[in-house]
This record gives structure tokens, C-alpha cells and sequence, in this order.
């Protein structure tokens, strides 16, 4: 017995050093996604980043998702594996960059700031309405090209902006808001699933779709939505008209980009599809 005690942790370490597991590294910054492909073998194959299973696409023996990291970010390294039964077949090593954000400062009247207990309980009922949403997505890419910004007006507010209300820190602006008049025609940013078309107290009249493997993007502040929840929209499809709906200080479009349950930079999201997905 006391032999079999000193052979079990040499069979073991033979065991792992028989089967090597390809290591590669990328970098990724707060608020933004990478895309990933790596070997898949059968179907026991699973996506860990941070130990949470990640959603993947599988094309012949591909393996396809994105990786995002929070804006919240602690700028900590982690790690993303593939597992097949168990095992960890593939590796990658993400390094976690700093990205600065601009911060704006806003002077606005205190009781604008502080929420009614009406409205206080309205937002909470739409939150988890929306949090029921953002955690149906469905397991396909419901996309096979890049995704476009939904507009080419002025960017009013970039992704990330700090907002210092008073001089004191109040929050961040996670979405792109676009100068828009009134009635401005806004399309859909990819081809998807209509998820939510209401209003909601924060952004006002609101499409949501659900691009699949937990992409959603946010269209807000409309004055109309033109299409119904179930409905399948393409990419550049009119999907609503912009306007001042919501807590908003004049119209624009306040165009929002979750994946994975973080809101993340469109305008990243944009640019790694078109490396990856073809017109
Ligand atoms: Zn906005």
C-alpha cells in the first residue's frame, strides 16, 4: 500500500506530461472584446474564461467566440481554456491593458439627479425585465458580416466617458450617443433577433436585438420603433426614428453594445468583426 502511495502522484504527473496544452497569449482592454478561434475535437468541448462558461460557435473543428472584459476591470491577467471531458486541450493567456476614458464634467440641478420612489421602482421592474433578456441570447451567431455603427453623425459622447455631475463622480457613460434630430432613421447594426421594442424610464422608447452568443445592441431615445419583438431584422434594416424620449437633455442616439452581460465600445466590437467576417 505504502508503495502504491509513492507511484500514484509519478503516474499522475506522466499522465499530464503526455498530453502538452497549446498555450498562446493575447491583450485585451476595459471595455472591449477580442475574437478567438481554437481546435475543438468533439462535442464535450467547453469555453472557461475566468472559470464561466463562454458561449462558441463550432465550424468544422473550429471553435469561435468573443472575449470581452469589463470596463470595471481590476486589469488582472486571466486565462481562457478549452476543456474537452474535463481536460484542458488549448490555452490562451490574456494580458489585460489599461484604455483611459475622457471624463466630462455636467452642472445640473440636484433634484434631477435623485430618482422619485415612483421612478426608483419603475427602473427596478424594467431592470429585471432586461436582465431576463440579456440572459436568454441564443447559442448561434445570428450574423455572418461585421457590424456597421449605426450612424455617421457626430459622436456627442464617446464609449466610457466619466461624468463628474456637480464635481462629483456619478457614473460613466457605457454606450455612443450620436447627434440626431428628431425622426432620423436609425438602422439595425447587424442582422438579429428584435429581443425588446417599449420604453423604459432611463432610455425612453428602446430597441433591443440579440445578435446570438450573448451580443446585444441598445437603440435609445427614439421617438418610434418600427419593428416587433420576435421579428428577425438585417443588418442596415430601419429598425426605429430617433428622438428625445427617456432621460435625455435634447435628441440624439444612444446606441448601446452588451456582450457577455458588460456594456462594451461598439466601435471595438465593429472593427474585430470586420477582421473576422467578410461583406
Ligand atoms: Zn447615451
Amino acid at each position: 500500500m505504502k508503495q502504491l502511495l509513492i507511484l500514484l502522484p509519478l503516474i499522475a504527473y506522466t499522465a499530464c506530461a503526455q498530453t502538452p496544452v497549446e498555450k498562446v497569449s493575447k491583450t485585451i482592454r476595459p471595455g472591449e472584446v477580442r475574437w478567438i478561434e481554437f481546435p475543438v475535437q468533439d462535442s464535450k468541448n467547453k469555453l472557461t474564461c475566468r472559470g464561466e462558461e463562454i458561449k462558441f460557435a463550432e465550424q468544422g473543428n473550429k471553435g469561435k467566440a468573443f472575449v470581452m472584459e469589463s470596463y470595471f476591470s481590476n486589469l488582472k491577467p486571466f486565462k481562457c481554456v478549452v476543456t474537452s471531458d474535463g481536460a484542458a486541450t488549448y490555452e490562451i493567456n490574456f494580458t489585460v491593458e489599461d484604455r483611459e476614458y475622457p471624463a466630462e464634467q455636467l452642472r445640473v440641478d440636484s433634484k434631477t439627479i435623485r430618482l422619485s420612489p415612483e421612478a426608483e421602482k419603475r427602473a427596478w421592474e424594467e431592470q429585471q425585465v432586461l436582465n431576463r433578456i440579456y440572459a436568454s441570447s441564443e447559442r448561434t451567431f445570428h450574423f455572418t458580416q461585421p457590424f456597421i455603427p449605426p450612424l455617421n453623425s457626430t459622436v456627442t459622447s464617446i464609449y466610457g466617458t466619466k461624468r463628474v455631475y456637480n464635481k462629483k463622480k456619478k457614473g460613466q457613460h457605457l454606450g455612443i450617443d450620436y447627434r440626431a434630430a428628431i425622426g432620423d432613421k436609425i438602422p439595425a447594426a447587424n442582422s438579429g433577433k428584435v429581443v425588446f421594442a417599449g420604453d423604459l424610464f432611463y432610455t425612453g422608447w428602446t430597441v433591443i436585438l440579440d445578435h446570438g452568443m450573448d451580443i446585444f445592441t441598445v437603440y435609445g431615445h427614439l421617438s418610434k420603433t418600427l419593428v416587433k419583438e420576435g421579428e428577425m431584422v438585417k443588418r442596415g434594416q430601419l429598425i426605429a426614428l430617433s428622438g428625445n424620449t427617456g432621460r435625455t437633455s435634447g435628441p440624439h442616439l444612444h446606441w448601446g453594445v452588451k456582450v457577455q452581460g458588460q456594456y462594451i465600445d461598439g466601435f471595438v466590437l465593429v472593427d474585430e468583426t470586420k477582421k473576422y467576417f467578410t461583406e
